[in-house]
């Protein structure tokens, strides 16, 4: 059979793969000039570092079968995400952990103390946070909210936090030990040549005819296609009938420096006054050649609302976004001949290892679906 599939990142290599090994020929259709969608990465030729063009990339996940896939296309070198962050002229460690209490306060507590202590500064009479505020107040008290969250929200969302829904804040832990690792999951890493040079190996089959600077549009018009799957915004594909889907976007300000700039790979501010929410330096995502690296290479990170024009980044997702959204999800399930998937195709912030299992799971229903004859 003859598919289509618009977009060459994790969504749509991973489908790529799988049909291509089926013996179907796919067409398979890229904007950019580039594979690798928001995870591309590439060495610079001046500073000899790997940037992530599109905002630092660190693969982590819970699904081992997720681990798995990944590590049959790349090598990958263990690295662990921990934040730091600049409030009221000091710097802290994120996420909210026993180091942070105790600096913060000037304290000494042990885990049951910060526990006890943090439980007398919170809101208890929030029991059911509706909002990223109330969330923020019933879990960590207004002291920490102020100097952590407050400013780095509004200049993230440039909405109120208390017109946020409680589940941003949710992602991120409370710990009450000495763990600075940014995420929970147990498998964490970084390919050791990037996240482009991964998915060039997953693209890597003579069934996959891949078309760089290729609008999707432009190849249905001259072909015809037994399934497309499209892995781009799913308000383009319908042509904005109902209205756009509202993102933020994120402008990165680039710099050199000689040397280590910062000493670390992700620096939050958290400050309102401060224009930028965090200074990323590339080279620490790859401590293991970070050292050999003469020259650095940093992004200053401003968030945005997304103009037409610009790269679409955070789905909103507040009230008329949803209706908007619901509306388009109607109208893609009464739509024959095509599948929306990825982050763009469905307007969801996801992670890549879940774009990479919810891939692996509409293979599996692809599977099934042609093993009975019956349309995809
Ligand atoms: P994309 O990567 O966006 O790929 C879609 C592709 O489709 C794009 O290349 C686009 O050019 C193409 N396209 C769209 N429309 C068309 C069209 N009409 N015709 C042709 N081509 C089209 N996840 C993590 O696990 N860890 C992280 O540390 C992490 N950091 C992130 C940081 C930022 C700032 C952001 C915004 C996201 C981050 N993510 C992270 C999430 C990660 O980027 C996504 O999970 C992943 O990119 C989703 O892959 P995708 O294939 O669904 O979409
Ligand atoms: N956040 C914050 N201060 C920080 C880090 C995060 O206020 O120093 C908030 C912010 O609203 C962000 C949310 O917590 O959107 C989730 O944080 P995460 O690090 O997951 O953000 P992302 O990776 O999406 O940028």
């Amino acid at each position: 059979m003859k598919f289509c599939i618009v977009g060459a990142g994790f969504s749509g290599a991973v489908i790529a793969r799988h049909l291509a090994k089926q013996g179907h020929t796919v067409t398979l259709a890229e904007e950019r000039s580039h594979i690798g969608g928001n995870c591309h990465t590439s060495r610079d030729p001046d500073t000899h570092v790997m940037l992530h063009h599109y905002g630092p990339h660190i693969f982590h996940t819970a699904h081992q079968h997720v681990w798995e896939y990944v590590q049959k296309f790349a090598t990958f070198q263990p690295y662990i995400n921990r934040v730091k962050a600049i409030s009221g002229g000091r710097v802290y460690s994120l996420p909210i952990n026993l180091f942070t209490i105790n600096q913060f306060f000037g304290k000494t507590l042990r885990p049951e103390e910060a526990q006890e202590f943090l439980k007398e500064k919170s809101d208890a009479s929030i029991k059911n946070p509706q909002n990223f505020e109330e969330q923020a107040l019933s879990m960590i008290g207004p002291e920490l909210y102020q100097a952590f969250f407050r400013g780095y929200t509004l200049k993230q969302w440039g909405v109120d936090p208390t017109s946020l829904p409680a589940s941003i804040l949710k992602r991120l832990p409370v710990r009450f030990n000495y763990d600075d690792n940014y995420f929970n999951h147990p498998y964490q890493g970084i390919p050791k040549e990037g996240y482009t040079a991964l998915i060039e190996n997953i693209l890597d089959h003579p069934n996959i005819h891949l078309h760089l600077n290729t609008e999707f549009e432009a190849l249905t018009a001259a072909e015809t296609y037994d399934h497309v799957f499209y892995t781009g915004p799913i308000d383009r594909y319908f042509k904005y009938c109902h209205g756009r889907l509202g993102y933020r976007t994120l402008d990165f300000e680039r710099f050199d420096a000689d040397g280590d700039y910062q000493g670390t790979a992700v620096m939050n501010y958290c400050d309102e006054d401060v224009p930028y929410t965090r200074i990323s330096e590339h080279k620490h995502f790859a401590p293991w050649e970070a050292a050999h690296l003469k020259k650095t290479t940093c992004f200053r990170e401003y968030s945005r609302l997304a103009t037409p024009e610009d790269a679409p980044y955070y789905p909103i997702r507040l009230t008329t976004e949803m209706s908007r959204l619901e509306r388009y999800l109607n109208q893609a399930e009464t739509t024959e001949g095509v599948s929306f998937l990825g982050r763009l195709g469905t307007y969801r912030y996801l992670d890549m290892d879940r774009t990479i299992a919810e891939a692996l799971s509409a293979c599996a229903v692809i599977d099934q679906k042609l093993a009975q004859s019956s349309p995809i």
